[in-house]
């Protein structure tokens, strides 16, 4: 193997995290396919129209959520409105998912999002674990069986000693801290698409750690179920942009968008094949 073959193999794109059951569950509470198909589109339909017309928004409504107004005119001006970036349009529509068994090292992550989502989450303080369970990494699952049953016992051990603590009389509050980052929780949260599609292009991306990656592989899933055209604008932020802007991926082991540095290499070498041609390439203003 050369040298630059092996540092690839090293760097290489990360393993699909779904193909592991990892026993992690995305269910999509509210809204219902029927109310997805009847009052979302024209809903965020009828906030970019606003904009533009000199009807009132509740007839727009009215029209769109008739069927007074073909659905694929109504998805074509929501494309061009997102593709813009006029993101407070897709604010008025939120999704509420129940996020299931992922460990507290997804959860710590996932909590970082602040702007149009919102989140409760299962206490450590309140609930008083007979069993608690944990999240196995695939790595140390298929590492070194000896490797492997001393991680387990680690984690093991952990979990008698808050049983002991908690029959000691240790407030539960004070005997987690002896649980590992892979503690399951269950987590509520409601966001805006607005908020859905910034995380889902954050956290699908190859970048992004397996376990949040696959959360919201289930996620996009979930609104697949409910809407083809919305979960379509849940991709990788370098889907949308064209381009991948990570600076971990500048090696191109990623091969889902070409990294910017070789867009802005080949714009800079057409200009230059353009310049020994005798005319310059329009410069975007
Ligand atoms: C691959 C990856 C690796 C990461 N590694 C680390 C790490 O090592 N350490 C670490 O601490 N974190 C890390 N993070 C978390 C990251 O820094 C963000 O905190 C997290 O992704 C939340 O995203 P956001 O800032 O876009 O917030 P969101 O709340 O999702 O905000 C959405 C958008 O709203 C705007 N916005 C929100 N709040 C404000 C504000 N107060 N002021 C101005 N604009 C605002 C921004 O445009 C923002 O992008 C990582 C994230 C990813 C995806």
């Amino acid at each position: 193997m050369t040298v630059e073959a092996s540092q690839r193999a090293k760097t290489g794109i990360p393993k699909n995290p779904g193909r592991a059951d990892l026993g992690m569950k995305a269910t999509l509470l509210v809204p219902s396919k029927a109310i997805v198909e009847q009052y979302y589109v024209p809903l965020i339909y009828t906030a970019c129209r606003t904009c533009y017309s000199e009807l009132p928004p509740e007839e727009i409504f009215r029209k769109a959520a008739n069927g007074e107004i073909d659905v694929a005119k109504m998805q074509r001006l929501i494309n061009g409105v997102i593709e813009s970036g006029h993101g407070s349009t897709i604010e008025h529509v939120v999704f509420t998912f129940g996020i299931t068994g992922v460990s507290r090292t997804l959860s710590h992550q996932l909590v970082r999002h602040r702007a149009g989502v919102a989140f409760d989450q299962q206490s450590q303080r309140y609930v008083t674990y007979k069993q608690a369970a944990t999240m196995l990494p695939q790595t140390i699952a298929d590492a070194d069986p000896e490797l492997r049953a001393r991680y387990e016992d680690q984690v093991e051990s952990s979990m008698e000693l808050y049983g002991e603590l908690v029959g000691a009389g240790i407030p539960g509050e004070d005997a987690r801290f002896v649980f590992p980052n892979g503690t399951r929780t269950n987590l509520v949260m409601t966001t805006n698409l607005r908020a859905l599609i910034h995380m889902s292009g954050l956290r699908l991306c190859t970048m992004a750690q397996w376990e949040i990656r696959r959360l919201f592989q289930l996620i996009r899933h979930e609104i697949f179920t409910v809407s083809p055209f919305l979960g379509s604008f849940l991709a990788p932020k370098c889907v949308p942009l064209g381009y991948c802007d990570e600076m971990g991926n500048r090696d191109g082991h990623c091969p889902i968008r070409p990294h910017k540095d070789r867009v802005l290499e080949a714009w800079a070498e057409k200009a230059k094949a353009a310049r020994a041609a005798g005319r310059e390439l329009p410069v975007q203003s």
